[in-house]
């Protein structure tokens, strides 16, 4: 129930106290949670309160309600762990990886895994952390990793090839090098710059360069090492996510998050 602050009424409703006190000129109580109908009488002790029930809403709608959305389907719930036992229960789903899994065993197995309890990813060269391999991989194929400026596509290739002579996840490349397109203001079509290869239309230059230079249009370097997926890939953080995705099943996501230390930067050859 909602209370006002200089008489005795109460209200089941949020908007009916709001009336009343527009009405009246009297006030609701000065330490209301935002959010539910407790008060409180202190500004810590409201606080408190609206920590300790995740009151905080970013969503105010006249501050009558803070439904908890199932990310997956549109059910609503009052509180937030009614609403992640939903999403764990009813879909399978890990918010905090954001992941569906294939059935409750794996799921269970998931969040008791050190995967799940926040273990992260090392960079092998520096003190950078990721929480999939794909995020570390992408840092190092990026170019962006401090203690390894010279590795990018091609020479995480070839690291990855020589540890890879049969080919279980690379491909024989006839011209690796990575090709460096550069677009003018000549790619401007008069609604916007035109990727040459695929029309592709950007709203800047310099978009349309990130993506000339992004793996788009270069030269596949990689498969899926599940030889029933034919999956093809033109970067390693590419076939790692696919990996880390379990999609086709060719790897679990642990074991990709396990392994991807040897995959580049191991001196062991790659098996699976
Ligand atoms: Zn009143
Ligand atoms: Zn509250
Ligand atoms: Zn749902
Ligand atoms: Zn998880
Ligand atoms: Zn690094
Ligand atoms: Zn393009
Ligand atoms: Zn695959």
């Amino acid at each position: 129930m909602y209370v006002c602050d200089d008489c005795i009424k109460s209200f089941s409703a949020w908007w009916s106290r709001e009336q009343h006190c527009t009405a009246t000129g009297h006030r609701p109580p000065k330490y209301e949670c935002d959010t539910c109908d407790a008060y409180f009488g202190s500004e810590q002790a409201r606080w408190q309160h609206m920590n300790a029930k995740c009151h905080f809403s970013s969503s105010s709608d006249g501050g009558s309600s803070s439904w908890e959305k199932c990310r997956l389907c549109n059910d609503a719930f009052y509180t937030d762990k009614e609403c992640n036992d939903h999403m764990v229960n009813e879909h399978l789903y890990c918010r905090d990886c954001d992941r569906t899994f294939m059935n409750h065993n794996n799921l269970r197995q998931h969040l008791n895994s050190s995967t799940h309890r926040g273990s992260t990813i090392p960079c092998p060269f520096c003190a950078a952390t990721y929480t999939t391999a794909t995020g570390m991989t992408h840092h190092l194929e990026s170019g962006a990793c401090p203690r390894a400026p010279s590795l990018n596509r091609n020479e995480l290739y070839e690291l990855v090839r020589a540890r890879d002579p049969r080919g279980i996840i690379s491909r024989h490349s006839v011209h690796p090098e990575t090709v460096t397109y550069t677009a003018t203001a000549a790619a401007y079509n008069g609604y916007g710059y035109e990727c040459f290869f695929c029309q592709r239309e950007f709203g800047t230059l310099h978009g349309l360069n990130q993506h000339l230079n992004s793996p788009a249009h270069q030269e596949v370097l990689y498969h899926c090492p599940n030889t029933r997926c034919g999956s093809e890939f033109k970067a390693l953080a590419a076939v790692i996510n696919h990996l880390e995705s379990e999609s086709c099943g060719a790897m679990r996501f642990e074991t990709v998050q396990r392994q991807i230390g040897d995959i580049v930067s191991g001196n062991r050859l790659l098996q699976f």
